[in-house]
């Protein structure tokens, strides 16, 4: 029977309530424990889906198709467990659930309420679709106290109440800040902190305190007599060199240790903490460096490409590189300025993106690597923007373009049925964009004697998608004629999945998101192909 862990945090968000839950699922899965992870998040979207990356950070995708909170990203980067739809929910999908069933009648006549109504919903999450799962760790978004979080507190508070204590366990993690002037550590946020999630009928059995420096012993003793909370269930966590050390560090401060004397079981087999050492050791003492440009709209923002950053840095992984990024704002990026600006880079990534701003400027960017044989990766529109770049330019289709963003462009990027049988665009069609979007895992074919072929080392692969424009395979021919071969196709060969460019030591575009399958112990091969090419230029 499953058993429960319930991640809440406190003080301030951003304490790394995700990391410190994929870093406890890899631990208890190396242990021998299959492990399920689960994020519920407080707001009113139904889905992160419609969220700009400015507000809410990178959009992750799961094999089913879900698009959901960055955080299932690192579950999966550190538990190498695929994520589920049913891993993640929000506010906003919970009452529009509630809302629909309500119209229908299906409430009975009764007033339909936050108690119980909203918490059973939340309950029936937790604890939905689980088969042999020996724990489930749901971790709850937001800062304990906010007025959005109260009814997923509330729910958990009851679920551990309906399972009982012996499969349940609450983990609250908060900040324990340093203050310089006084040299101190202080342990007044977590006192108060923990009363607020007491005061709501949750006491914490375990809690992580995130600082700066290691806490002493007597505050530690502090913080288990006021918190309630015998003094080995107090765990540090201070700040890592890189992420990936993590798992070491919660391994040192015997995290799954506590958390499976808790529920009185023994580990199957002892943590096997050796890929982290090693990459570790790789991250931080690399000396050769690679620069690679990423080209974007939403560069400035910290998370909008998470899973990018992370697979780049895979790739260096497992090319014993450090690879610096250079993020560069597309809209400002103008023609004459490309050269200066890259220089000094060995490699340029165009990530998807949506709409019409920045296009130009990661179009010149494009141009300037297949010119001058800079490694280049395009990815979903960076992808398109690279067709986009080489009917221009190549096959001389001055007003090539997407449809996306240019009603009166010659379409080589539109939406599938936009077009008749000789690529031209058919007015009229498909004015709805909802429920368009070609989402989670297709298959593609890979071309015989293709580079992605060598790279992937297999015939067939099947990637994630997020996007409702395509190439217009129309075109096959003319691209190919001119060196830009269509490398992977969907199976019925309708849709174009790779393209790359037969003279050019690494011109990959592709329309799906692979950096979501990166894992830091294994990765994507298109990540790792790109840092050699970029390393060996
Ligand atoms: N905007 C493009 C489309 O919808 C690309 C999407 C993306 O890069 N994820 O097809």
């Amino acid at each position: 029977m499953a058993r429960y862990i319930f991640v809440t945090g406190g003080v301030v968000s951003s304490l790394g309530k995700g990391l410190s839950s994929a870093s406890l699922a890899y631990l208890l899965k190396s242990q021998g424990y299959k492990v399920r992870l689960r994020k519920m998040d407080p707001y009113l979207n139904v889905d992160p889906g419609t969220m700009s990356p400015f507000q809410h950070g990178e959009v992750f995708v799961t094999d089913d198709g879900a698009e959901t909170d960055l955080d299932l990203g690192h579950y999966e980067r550190f538990s190498n467990i695929s994520a589920k739809k049913t891993d993640n929910i929000t506010t906003g999908k919970i009452y529009s659930d509630i809302i629909r069933k309500e119209r229908k009648g299906k409430y009975l006549g009764k007033t339909v309420q936050v108690i119980p109504h909203v918490t059973d919903r939340i309950k029936e999450f937790i604890k939905g679709d689980i088969t042999n799962e020996d724990f489930v760790i749901c971790e709850i978004g937001g800062t304990v106290g906010d007025i959005e979080s109260l009814p997923f507190v509330e729910a958990i508070r009851q679920f551990s109440n309906d399972v009982g204590k012996n499969r349940s366990l609450f983990i609250h993690l908060t900040l324990v800040p340093f203050l310089k002037s006084s040299d101190e550590i202080k342990t007044k946020p977590t006192q108060h902190s923990v009363k607020d999630l007491r005061s709501l009928g949750i006491q914490p059995d375990i809690v992580i305190c995130r600082s700066q420096k290691s806490i002493p012993k007597d505050q530690r003793k502090k913080i288990s007599l006021f918190c309630n909370v015998s003094i080995d269930n107090v765990i540090e966590t201070v700040d890592v060199r890189t992420i990936y050390e993590a798992p070491i560090s919660f391994y040192k401060e015997k995290l799954n240790k506590q958390v499976l004397k808790y529920f009185n079981i023994k580990p199957k087999k002892s943590a096997n903490l050796i890929p982290w050492k090693k990459i570790t050791n790789t991250v931080l003492n690399s000396k050769k460096e690679v620069n690679i440009a990423i080209i974007g709209k939403y560069v400035n923002l910290k998370d909008a490409y998470k899973s990018l950053d992370e697979a780049l840095i895979h790739g260096g992984i497992s090319n014993k590189v450090k690879v610096n990024l250079l993020r560069l704002e597309s809209d400002n990026l103008k023609s004459k300025d490309v050269k200066k600006l890259l220089k000094n880079v060995t490699g340029i990534l165009i990530p998807g993106g949506f709409g019409k701003r920045g296009t130009e400027g990661k179009i010149a960017a494009i141009n300037y690597a297949r010119v001058n044989k800079i490694p280049f990766f395009g990815i979903c529109f960076g992808m398109q923007m690279a067709i986009i770049e080489f009917a221009r330019n190549k096959l001389n289709i001055k007003k090539a373009g997407s449809t996306e963003f240019d009603k009166k462009c010659f379409p080589v990027i539109g939406l599938m049925n936009e077009w008749n049988k000789d690529g031209k665009i058919i007015k009229g069609t498909n004015k709805e964009l909802g429920g368009t979007m070609r989402l989670g895992l297709y298959k593609a074919k890979l071309r015989h004697n293709s580079l992605v072929r060598k790279i992937y080392k297999s015939n067939n692969i099947n990637e994630r998608h997020r996007h409702r424009y395509e190439v217009n395979r129309h075109l096959q021919s003319n691209f190919e004629d001119k060196g830009m071969i269509f490398s992977g196709m969907s199976p019925n060969n309708d849709l174009p999945e790779i393209i790359e460019l037969k003279n050019h030591p690494w011109f990959i575009g592709v329309q799906f998101h692979p950096e979501f399958k990166s894992r830091p112990l294994n990765p994507h091969p298109l990540f790792s192909s790109f840092i050699k090419a970029a390393k060996s230029k």
